[in-house]
């Protein structure tokens, strides 16, 4: 009986453990990372890979940076009082923790992957400033606005550097889906994580609208937007343009008249 008792258990325990994977890669990563340093604000972890002793300093200084960006404080009510930012050999695209589903579940994690935490020790990728700023910038009624204000953060914080799946030299392409997915409430879509070429695209094209809409208003007028209800009036009324026309002005789009 015993013998058959061991095995069971075992493989029970190994299904439970693959259906945990399965359904949030995160929490395991989460689980068995080991923290590296520390400060009031952020906390580094490491998972199978080497990171340096005094992270944790220099990210604190970029959590200034973007705060002072954003111009509104860490939602500490909501997030908790510190940023854990795990660095992971097993991590693909950097990203917060669960991904495009992070609203639904809102928590203070930064997933890095090695090449972003190696670029942000050469100061040559701003992947990081991206991903912190999705947490400063949490609540969103655009998945489009959410990727482009973290770029244009990225950008402005670390000028001339690659980030995300964009080199620092991008420069927009005109599309086909401009009017459907650009500054709309659409859902991210599907196209982001199984077509790169589209993937760079939708987060560049999202940074230049983005980027526009600041310079149209100012960053409190975009945020006041872009965390409350959604509306083609409300954008209209806030940024003086319609969404479709400032798409072919900025030449973004493959179909304007
Ligand atoms: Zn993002």
């Amino acid at each position: 009986m015993l013998r058959i008792f061991i095995p069971l258990t075992l493989l029970l325990s190994t299904i439970a453990c693959h259906a945990q994977q399965r359904e949030n890669p995160d929490a395991t990563i989460l689980s068995r990372a080991k923290l590296v340093s520390q400060t009031d604000r952020v906390e580094v972890y490491r998972d199978d890979v080497d990171v340096e002793d005094g992270l944790a300093a220099s990210i604190d200084q970029l959590y200034v940076a973007v705060e002072a960006q954003v111009g509104q404080k860490f939602d500490t009510a909501a997030l908790g009082k510190k940023i854990k930012i795990v660095i992971s050999n097993n991590v693909r695209v950097s990203h917060v923790w669960r991904g495009y589903q992070h609203m639904s579940d809102p928590q203070a994690v930064i997933f890095l992957n090695t090449r972003a935490y190696n670029g942000f020790r050469a100061k040559t990728n701003a992947t990081l400033v991206h991903e912190m700023t999705h947490l400063f910038t949490w609540r969103y009624n655009s998945h489009s606005l959410r990727e482009g204000i973290a770029d244009y953060v990225a950008r402005a914080v670390m000028p001339n550097t690659a980030v995300g799946p964009n080199e620092a030299n991008a420069v927009p392409n005109g599309v086909g889906w401009a009017f459907k997915y650009l500054g709309s409430n659409h859902l991210a879509p599907p196209e982001l994580t199984t077509d790169p070429e589209f993937r760079k695209n939708y987060y560049f094209s999202s940074y230049v609208l983005v980027k526009a809409l600041i310079e149209r208003t100012s960053m409190a007028d975009f945020l006041k937007f872009y965390e409350g209800v959604y509306s083609d009036t409300i954008f209209e009324s806030t940024f003086k343009v319609k969404r479709l026309d400032l798409i072919c002005e900025l030449k973004l789009a493959t179909d304007c008249k």
